[in-house]
């Protein structure tokens, strides 16, 4: 029997020639990650049980990003940050993607970078991670947050890690894992203009339910998979764990060689799929036959189509997040806005300074993406998860009140972006754009001609 892709790379991890799904082993890590969420916990556990003074496995394999609680107020947010400064001075981390706008032990709402091409502070890790090029197919990559899935999108072995298991591998480079079955997931035929990345994820998500692919590995592929770029394949990757997947994971392909060549040096390994791998379960989709899709409140897996739920009035329309404040996100939506007004308070989040960056590099019909967004009647915050889990009250975007929300972001659980009343509902930026600019949920084919 041949073997998977994760099971590859977790073989080659742990020093054997084959695994099997259910198998306990040891793999070797190539690349922790770890934000300002969870950080402080992690190094509280690593120096209780290795000591104040001990040394990291290997100080370079390690990333630290400030990322979630950045434009706040909230000092414990402030201080949580200071805890990583201070740990990754005195350890020697290299990678540390500081918020260098915001001084030690500063009280109030920090001013943001006045230049996103001019400061170390990079924004929402699982973005941050690839244009940084620490994001490598074949390896094996953990980090303190549940997306860290995204970066299965690279054809590597990524998953989201306690703060626990977090200090162990800080201290040891090394991870105790049980094996996952695999599910594969086909997407056949072409891309329509009116679907995106969301739209797929959300109807494997809808047909299998939110537990649907617990512990499992989702090995995403096909046709249509192999015509998207680097972002929409980190979308797809970064709900399975929505899915309740242990990992989701594109083979790497030359899209994924080309990026990966642009932003590192390092070499990389490159792991596929033998054709009598064994999957636990196998679903086939013909992309062209899909419609729009959107989330319900309260759970990724209350998938409805659009068209069902255009009698459904919003206050509000946010455009961020890990899953859907990249470029190739502010593109689509550009493309719907360009000239017209939205209806709706509409925030524009970027996930990173380079994706921030991008809204005045890159332009539809001779427009920047800013100048579009802002004469839409838009309002941009700076690069952060900002509104995406609720945050701190002063959150840009945050939902105070019992709002309804279309929203690109990946989780809709009561809550989760601010007021446990507020309505969510998870959509594609093209699908947001649209609804924004009519008040109501609505098919992004009205506007796409
Ligand atoms: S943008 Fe949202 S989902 Fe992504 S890391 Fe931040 S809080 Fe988590």
């Amino acid at each position: 029997m041949g073997m998977t892709i994760t099971e590859k790379i977790l073989a080659r991890h742990a020093g054997k020639t084959t695994v099997k799904p259910g198998e306990n082993i040891w793999v070797n890590v190539d690349v922790l990650m770890s934000n300002d969420v969870i950080a402080p916990q992690m190094i509280g556990v690593f120096e209780e049980q290795f000591g104040k003074d001990a040394p990291l496995w290997d100080a370079d394999k390690v990333v630290m990003i400030p990322d979630h609680y950045i434009f706040t107020a909230d000092e414990k947010a402030h201080r949580n940050i200071d805890i990583m400064r201070e740990f990754v001075s005195r350890k020697g981390i290299k990678h540390f993607y500081d918020a260098d706008f915001l001084p030690a032990g500063f009280k109030g709402m920090p001013s943001p970078y006045p230049d996103p091409q001019k400061t170390s502070y990079m924004g929402v890790c699982h973005v941050t991670l690839p244009q940084k090029g620490h994001t490598r197919p074949g390896e094996i990559l953990l980090g303190t947050d549940s997306h860290t899935c995204t970066h299965g999108a690279f054809g590597q072995f990524a998953t989201g890690i306690g703060s626990t298991d977090g200090a162990f591998v800080m201290g040891t480079g090394k991870l105790w894992l049980k094996v996952p079955p695999s599910m594969k997931f086909i997407f056949n035929g072409e891309m329509p203009e009116y679907l995106m990345a969301k739209d797929l994820i959300l109807h494997i998500i809808g047909r299998i339910g939110c537990d649907g692919a617990t512990y499992r590995a989702m090995e995403i592929v096909g046709e249509t998979i192999k015509s998207l770029n680097i972002d929409e394949r980190m979308t797809i990757c970064n709900m399975a764990i929505e899915a309740g997947g242990k990992n989701g994971i594109i083979p790497a392909d030359d899209t994924t060689i080309q990026y990966v060549k642009s932003r590192t040096d390092k070499p990389f390994e490159i792991f596929e799929s033998d054709k009598d791998a064994d999957y636990e379960l196998v679903m086939e989709f013909y992309t062209p036959e899909l419609e729009p899709v959107v989330a319900c409140p309260h759970s990724p897996g209350n998938v409805a189509t659009v068209k069902e739920k255009s009698d459904v009035k919003i206050d509000r329309c946010y455009i961020g997040s890990c899953t859907g404040g990249k470029t190739t996100d502010f593109l689509a939506a550009a493309k719907l806005l360009i000239g017209k007004t939205v209806k709706v308070d509409t925030y524009i989040v970027p996930a990173t300074t380079e994706v921030d960056a991008d809204l005045d590099r890159c332009q539809v019909d001779g427009k920047s993406l800013r100048e579009i967004f802002i004469s839409a009647g838009c309002k941009i915050g700076p690069a952060s998860c900002a509104a995406c889990l609720g945050g701190p009250k002063d959150t840009f975007g945050r939902a105070n009140e019992p709002i309804t929300i279309v929203s690109t972001t990946n989780r809709n659980f009561p809550g989760r972006m601010g007021h446990k009343d507020a309505q969510i509902y998870l959509a594609s930026p093209l699908t947001a754009a649209a609804s924004a600019l009519v008040g109501k949920i609505t098919d992004p084919r009205e506007f796409i001609r």
